[in-house]
């Protein structure tokens, strides 16, 4: 079924009764050219485009949950391509411009929504910094506006710009930048891939991975085995758990990052804001509640779920930044397991094993790499090469040294 203002009138005209489900719910066959496991947004867009642009379509997508249960629907719908080293610039730029068409591109309306996001900086040094990046960003095409105070101000007057120890100076302004409805992004790209003919399976969890020769021959599950040509792997913030049943050890670590939701209130803050003194970010969703996050728990975890000691923490930065915010209730908060890489740069590559591919690594930036992700991967899965865009994330740069620090904060995980 296309979605069109026609088919919403002619609906509403028939009461609602006509919409069919919006993708197969697949039981899973015998065997599959390609096995992806894991059914969150990276796993999703790849079986898209791995139908879409290499015309594979004997491809199953295996969830062990439902879809959308993982970070793809617990993310805070932040997307931008405001990066500054080479490995990363035309990578999260094709991912801004597939965003850009998606919803024309898949029929679904994933609310992409080019609000602008705002990165403040509160020292000369800072300012510096984000001069570099932002012309670094331009040279390659990408908008990126260094902003002063005054202009700063004119976006949110309302915040402390006066604060002793974080005096707000400027910031960087992406206005491409914005945010996308993640469930959205989950659904969409489930539904246009079983369109073309992806088997989505859900409560499949794979429980072990067979080799022969040196190569994968398919995929152990809670529904049986499974054979597969080739079995890639997109599992997020249960990378290093699935790599271990190959005998693989990954340079990630999985901890937790909280999110929380305000209760409604009016348009408060048109675009993103983040704030550079401390590990802060906001936005309004559609619904009125602030949307915001800061720093991962710290400590490894497999438990979506966090604790008060990080709430705390979000809090004193969201309070430092705009005091205002006291006067709000929470109306929600909850966790989700992050993959981060030992620089803080993803991994999408081939492994020593024949047939056995790995999309991981992506820290607290995966949501926005999406689109870029599975069409990147899609093309190392069907054509054995990587794609030039995501050449740089290579699995053995930890090896050779050629990592992608994009905060220099070198290989401290829990601080990217
Ligand atoms: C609180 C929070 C806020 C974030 N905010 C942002 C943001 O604003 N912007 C941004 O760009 N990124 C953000 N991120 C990061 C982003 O959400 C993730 O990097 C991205 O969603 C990961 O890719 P995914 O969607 O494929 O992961 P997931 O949705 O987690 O998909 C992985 C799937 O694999 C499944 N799986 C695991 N093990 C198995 C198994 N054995 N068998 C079968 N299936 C299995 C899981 O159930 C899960 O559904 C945030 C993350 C969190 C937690």
């Amino acid at each position: 079924m296309r979605y069109s203002l026609f088919s919403v009138l002619g609906q509403a005209l028939r009461g609602q009764r006509d919409w069919t489900p919006q993708w197969r719910d697949a039981a899973p066959q015998e065997a599959y050219d390609v096995v992806i496991v894991g059914g969150g947004g990276h796993g999703l867009a790849t079986a898209y485009y791995l139908a879409k642009e290499h015309g594979l379509t004997n491809v199953a997508v295996l969830e062990k949950s439902h879809i959308g249960s993982g970070n793809v629907g617990r993310n805070t719908t932040i997307v931008r391509s405001n990066y500054g080293l080479p490995g990363n610039i035309p990578f999260y730029e094709r991912s801004m411009k597939l965003w850009e068409g998606l919803e024309q591109d898949i029929n679904y309306n994933a609310m992409v929504s080019q609000r602008g996001v705002l990165n403040l900086y509160h020292s000369d040094a800072q300012r510096d910094a984000y001069a570099r990046r932002g012309n670094a960003m331009r040279l390659a095409g990408i908008d990126a506006e260094l902003l002063d105070r005054e202009g700063v101000r004119r976006l949110v007057p309302f915040i402390d710009f006066d604060n002793a120890r974080f005096p707000v100076k400027g910031g960087l302004l992406q206005r491409r930048g914005g945010t996308v409805r993640h469930d959205a992004v989950a659904w969409g790209y489930a539904r246009a891939a079983s369109d073309r003919g992806v088997d989505i399976v859900q409560n499949c969890a794979v429980t072990g991975i067979r080799r022969e020769n040196g190569r994968v021959t398919g995929v152990e599950t809670s529904r049986g085995f499974i054979r597969a040509g080739k079995v890639a792997l997109s599992v997020a913030g249960s990378s290093s758990l699935l790599a271990g049943m190959v005998d693989m050890r990954l340079p990630i670590e999985s901890h937790v990052l909280q999110a929380f939701v305000s209760e409604g209130v009016k348009p408060l803050i048109d675009g993103v804001m983040t704030f550079g003194a401390g590990h802060f970010y906001v936005s309004q969703s559609d619904k009125g509640g602030l949307v915001f996050g800061g720093d991962i728990d710290g400590y490894n975890s497999y438990a979506s779920r966090g604790n008060l000691h990080t709430i705390e923490d979000v809090m004193e930065g969201g309070m430092a930044l705009w005091p205002g915010l006291g006067r709000l209730r929470l109306l929600r908060h909850w966790g989700g397991i992050m993959d981060m890489s030992m620089d803080g740069s993803p991994i999408i590559d081939r492994t020593d094993i024949g047939g056995l591919y790995l999309n991981a690594g992506w820290c607290y930036g995966g949501f926005k790499a999406t689109p870029a992700a599975g069409f990147c991967f899609a093309h190392l899965i069907a054509r054995d090469e990587p794609h030039a865009d995501a050449r740089a994330y290579r699995l053995d740069r930890f090896a050779t040294g050629h990592l992608i620090d994009e905060k220099g904060m070198g290989a401290q995980p829990n601080l990217h």
